[in-house]
Protein backbone atom coordinates (compact mmCIF):
# COMPACT_ATOMS: atom_id res chain seq x y z
CA UNK A 1 0.00 0.00 0.00
CA UNK A 2 1.40 3.32 -0.88
CA UNK A 3 1.03 6.19 1.62
CA UNK A 4 1.61 10.15 1.21
CA UNK A 5 4.57 11.81 2.80
CA UNK A 6 4.86 15.09 3.47
CA UNK A 7 8.30 17.49 3.13
CA UNK A 8 10.17 19.76 1.59
CA UNK A 9 13.70 20.33 0.63
CA UNK A 10 14.02 23.36 2.45
CA UNK A 11 12.79 22.14 6.01
CA UNK A 12 14.30 18.50 6.19
CA UNK A 13 13.08 16.69 3.11
CA UNK A 14 10.55 14.23 3.63
CA UNK A 15 9.14 13.79 6.98
CA UNK A 16 7.37 16.62 8.23
CA UNK A 17 4.08 14.51 8.18
CA UNK A 18 2.73 10.95 6.73
CA UNK A 19 -0.01 8.98 6.91
CA UNK A 20 -0.43 5.76 8.77
CA UNK A 21 -2.14 3.00 7.46
CA UNK A 22 -5.62 3.73 7.83
CA UNK A 23 -4.81 6.84 4.98
CA UNK A 24 -6.98 9.59 6.98
CA UNK A 25 -4.74 12.01 6.63
CA UNK A 26 -0.80 12.82 7.31
CA UNK A 27 0.38 12.80 11.04
CA UNK A 28 2.39 15.51 11.71
CA UNK A 29 5.28 15.08 13.72
CA UNK A 30 4.92 17.91 16.09
CA UNK A 31 7.92 17.09 18.43
CA UNK A 32 10.04 18.05 15.25
CA UNK A 33 7.81 20.49 13.61
CA UNK A 34 5.21 23.64 15.00
CA UNK A 35 2.65 23.76 12.60
CA UNK A 36 0.44 26.33 11.48
CA UNK A 37 -2.00 26.98 8.78
CA UNK A 38 -2.59 30.36 7.71
CA UNK A 39 -4.76 33.15 5.58
CA UNK A 40 -2.35 33.63 2.86
CA UNK A 41 -3.19 37.44 2.76
CA UNK A 42 -3.52 38.50 6.20
CA UNK A 43 -1.30 35.97 7.82
CA UNK A 44 -3.54 35.41 10.46
CA UNK A 45 -4.29 32.14 11.65
CA UNK A 46 -7.13 30.19 9.95
CA UNK A 47 -9.56 28.42 12.47
CA UNK A 48 -9.01 24.43 12.79
CA UNK A 49 -10.41 22.80 9.52
CA UNK A 50 -10.41 25.69 7.02
CA UNK A 51 -7.73 25.66 3.94
CA UNK A 52 -4.43 28.11 4.39
CA UNK A 53 -1.25 28.41 4.18
CA UNK A 54 1.00 25.88 6.10
CA UNK A 55 3.86 27.77 8.17
CA UNK A 56 6.25 25.53 9.63
CA UNK A 57 8.78 25.85 12.94
CA UNK A 58 11.73 23.45 13.29
CA UNK A 59 12.56 22.36 16.56
CA UNK A 60 15.40 19.91 16.21
CA UNK A 61 16.98 21.08 12.67
CA UNK A 62 20.25 22.26 13.85
CA UNK A 63 22.73 24.88 12.05
CA UNK A 64 19.70 25.58 9.79
CA UNK A 65 16.75 26.12 12.19
CA UNK A 66 13.50 27.95 10.23
CA UNK A 67 10.93 30.39 12.18
CA UNK A 68 7.70 30.29 10.65
CA UNK A 69 9.02 29.22 7.31
CA UNK A 70 5.89 29.81 4.71
CA UNK A 71 5.84 26.84 2.69
CA UNK A 72 3.39 27.84 -0.35
CA UNK A 73 1.27 24.72 0.10
CA UNK A 74 -1.98 24.64 0.98
CA UNK A 75 -3.58 22.50 3.36
CA UNK A 76 -6.14 21.99 6.91
CA UNK A 77 -6.10 20.59 9.80
CA UNK A 78 -8.00 17.47 10.37
CA UNK A 79 -11.01 17.09 12.89
CA UNK A 80 -11.10 14.40 15.32
CA UNK A 81 -8.41 11.73 16.19
CA UNK A 82 -7.19 8.92 13.16
CA UNK A 83 -8.87 5.14 13.89
CA UNK A 84 -4.96 3.93 14.20
CA UNK A 85 -4.88 5.53 17.78
CA UNK A 86 -2.34 8.42 17.42
CA UNK A 87 -3.32 11.67 19.19
CA UNK A 88 -1.53 14.01 17.29
CA UNK A 89 -2.79 16.72 15.06
CA UNK A 90 -2.75 15.31 11.46
CA UNK A 91 -3.07 17.31 8.05
CA UNK A 92 -4.65 16.73 4.87
CA UNK A 93 -2.72 15.77 1.93
CA UNK A 94 -1.45 19.58 0.13
CA UNK A 95 -4.29 21.19 -1.63
CA UNK A 96 -2.12 22.94 -4.08
CA UNK A 97 -0.33 25.83 -4.09
CA UNK A 98 -1.30 29.59 -2.76
CA UNK A 99 -0.35 31.03 -6.22
CA UNK A 100 -3.02 28.59 -7.78
CA UNK A 101 -5.48 29.55 -5.07
CA UNK A 102 -8.76 31.19 -6.92
CA UNK A 103 -11.49 33.26 -4.41
CA UNK A 104 -14.57 33.43 -6.11
CA UNK A 105 -17.57 35.63 -4.22
CA UNK A 106 -15.55 35.01 -1.39
CA UNK A 107 -14.76 31.23 -1.81
CA UNK A 108 -11.45 29.79 -1.99
CA UNK A 109 -11.57 27.79 -4.73
CA UNK A 110 -8.26 25.38 -6.25
CA UNK A 111 -7.83 23.53 -9.85
CA UNK A 112 -7.03 20.88 -8.28
CA UNK A 113 -10.92 20.32 -6.71
CA UNK A 114 -12.17 20.81 -10.25
CA UNK A 115 -9.90 18.67 -11.30
CA UNK A 116 -11.09 15.70 -9.17
CA UNK A 117 -14.46 16.30 -10.16
CA UNK A 118 -14.28 16.40 -13.38
CA UNK A 119 -12.11 13.09 -13.03
CA UNK A 120 -14.90 11.20 -11.87
CA UNK A 121 -17.16 12.50 -14.96
CA UNK A 122 -17.33 10.41 -17.86
CA UNK A 123 -16.80 12.02 -21.23
CA UNK A 124 -14.55 14.51 -19.89
CA UNK A 125 -11.42 14.98 -21.10
CA UNK A 126 -8.57 15.51 -18.81
CA UNK A 127 -8.08 19.47 -20.26
CA UNK A 128 -10.16 22.10 -19.13
CA UNK A 129 -9.73 25.94 -18.23
CA UNK A 130 -11.24 28.13 -15.24
CA UNK A 131 -11.87 31.39 -16.95
CA UNK A 132 -13.04 34.48 -13.84
CA UNK A 133 -14.07 37.40 -14.75
CA UNK A 134 -15.73 40.55 -13.20
CA UNK A 135 -19.17 41.58 -13.95
CA UNK A 136 -19.98 44.48 -12.21
CA UNK A 137 -19.41 43.64 -8.35
CA UNK A 138 -19.84 40.17 -9.10
CA UNK A 139 -17.44 37.39 -10.12
CA UNK A 140 -18.64 35.05 -12.83
CA UNK A 141 -16.83 31.50 -13.12
CA UNK A 142 -16.95 29.30 -16.01
CA UNK A 143 -15.01 26.01 -16.71
CA UNK A 144 -14.35 25.18 -20.39
CA UNK A 145 -14.20 21.45 -20.47
CA UNK A 146 -12.98 19.51 -23.21
CA UNK A 147 -15.20 16.78 -24.07
CA UNK A 148 -14.92 13.00 -25.61
CA UNK A 149 -15.96 13.66 -29.28
CA UNK A 150 -18.67 11.53 -29.03
CA UNK A 151 -20.80 13.70 -27.03
CA UNK A 152 -20.70 16.55 -29.73
CA UNK A 153 -21.85 13.22 -32.28
CA UNK A 154 -24.57 13.25 -29.70
CA UNK A 155 -27.76 14.83 -29.39
CA UNK A 156 -28.24 18.16 -27.66
CA UNK A 157 -29.65 16.44 -25.02
CA UNK A 158 -26.47 14.28 -23.65
CA UNK A 159 -24.77 17.70 -23.93
CA UNK A 160 -26.88 19.27 -21.95
CA UNK A 161 -27.41 16.57 -18.66
CA UNK A 162 -23.56 16.72 -18.95
CA UNK A 163 -23.25 20.07 -18.02
CA UNK A 164 -26.10 19.98 -15.63
CA UNK A 165 -23.82 17.39 -14.01
CA UNK A 166 -21.47 18.86 -13.76
CA UNK A 167 -22.16 22.00 -13.13
CA UNK A 168 -24.24 20.23 -9.97
CA UNK A 169 -21.19 18.41 -8.66
CA UNK A 170 -19.32 21.61 -8.98
CA UNK A 171 -21.45 23.08 -6.71
CA UNK A 172 -21.77 20.20 -4.53
CA UNK A 173 -18.32 20.11 -3.68
CA UNK A 174 -16.60 23.75 -4.39
CA UNK A 175 -19.95 26.50 -3.10
CA UNK A 176 -19.42 27.80 -6.21
CA UNK A 177 -21.87 27.53 -9.18
CA UNK A 178 -19.60 27.58 -12.46
CA UNK A 179 -21.06 27.91 -15.98
CA UNK A 180 -19.61 24.96 -17.60
CA UNK A 181 -18.99 25.12 -21.39
CA UNK A 182 -18.37 21.92 -23.30
CA UNK A 183 -15.57 22.49 -25.96
CA UNK A 184 -14.07 19.98 -28.43
CA UNK A 185 -10.94 18.22 -27.97
CA UNK A 186 -7.71 20.17 -28.46
CA UNK A 187 -9.24 23.28 -28.66
CA UNK A 188 -8.08 24.58 -25.37
CA UNK A 189 -4.48 26.50 -25.40
CA UNK A 190 -1.89 24.55 -23.90
CA UNK A 191 1.87 25.98 -23.07
CA UNK A 192 4.75 24.27 -23.25
CA UNK A 193 2.96 20.85 -22.96
CA UNK A 194 1.16 22.10 -19.95
CA UNK A 195 -2.37 23.39 -19.67
CA UNK A 196 -2.94 26.39 -18.64
CA UNK A 197 -5.65 25.99 -16.01
CA UNK A 198 -6.89 29.37 -14.96
CA UNK A 199 -7.42 32.83 -16.88
CA UNK A 200 -8.15 35.61 -14.28
CA UNK A 201 -9.12 38.22 -15.77
CA UNK A 202 -10.17 40.48 -13.20
CA UNK A 203 -6.77 42.15 -11.72
CA UNK A 204 -6.36 43.52 -15.38
CA UNK A 205 -9.92 44.92 -14.98
CA UNK A 206 -9.22 46.84 -11.59
CA UNK A 207 -6.08 48.82 -13.53
CA UNK A 208 -7.55 52.05 -14.52
CA UNK A 209 -5.52 51.71 -17.81
CA UNK A 210 -7.73 48.43 -19.02
CA UNK A 211 -11.14 49.26 -18.26
CA UNK A 212 -13.44 46.64 -19.82
CA UNK A 213 -15.72 47.83 -22.96
CA UNK A 214 -18.99 48.74 -21.58
ZN1 LIG B 1 -3.34 7.15 11.78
Amino acid sequence: MATDNYGLSEVIGPGVSGECLERKGLHINEDHFILEVVDPDTLQPVPPGEVGELVLTTLSKEAFPMVRYRTGDLTRILPGECPCGRTGRRMSRVLGRCDDMLIIRGVNVFPSQVETVLFEIEGTEPHYQIVVERKGAMDEATVLVEAAESIFFDQMRRQKEMVERIQKRLAQELGVTFEVKLVERKTLERFEGKARRVVDKRQLWSSPTAEPHA
